[in-house]
């Protein structure tokens, strides 16, 4: 049961505010502070798309550094992204299928990956919540929420 998942821990005060709901509901963010007893499985614990509840965070940084993505983050911290572990992670309907109302994944015709596919034209900036990038193959519909370039910064080789 979720309940007395956070309760207990005084050193949650400090942070940030996970809404309540995600407790309740099982999309546990590890943080890396939680107390003892709670152990994190390998990896850590990530809610897989529940991005939005997460508390909101800046990005104060942002560029392409040899096949590298080096981002800059207002709590302190760096994250660097491999390029082409970026693109394979691209969270657009047309690479990684789209779910419909009845849970049913879509997915689009394959696209071929090419090095053209590894090389940033272009990063943009999306509503303070999430960068674009433009890939040299054109391709551009991915849409990178803050958290989840975080998640693959911290994701690792591999
Ligand atoms: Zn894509």
């Amino acid at each position: 049961m979720a309940a007395g998942w956070l309760e207990d821990s005084a050193e949650l005060a400090g942070v940030g505010n996970l809404p309540r709901r995600s407790a309740e509901m099982g999309n546990r963010v590890w943080c890396g502070r939680l107390g003892p007893g709670l152990v994190p499985p390998p990896g850590g614990w990530h809610p897989p798309l529940a991005f939005a509840t997460l508390p909101p965070m800046r990005l104060l940084d942002m560029q392409a550094i040899g096949a590298e993505l080096a981002l800059k983050w207002d709590d302190g911290g760096e994250s660097f992204i491999p390029l082409e572990a970026l693109r394979r992670a691209c969270p657009c309907a047309g690479c990684k299928g789209e779910v419909d109302a009845l849970g049913q994944l879509h997915q689009g015709p394959e696209i071929a990956l090419t090095a053209a596919s590894f090389r940033l034209a272009r990063l943009s900036p999306v509503g303070g919540y999430a960068i674009q990038p433009t890939w040299t193959d054109g391709h551009n519909s991915g849409l990178y929420p803050f958290a989840y370039l975080k998640r693959l910064g911290e994701a690792g080789p591999g």
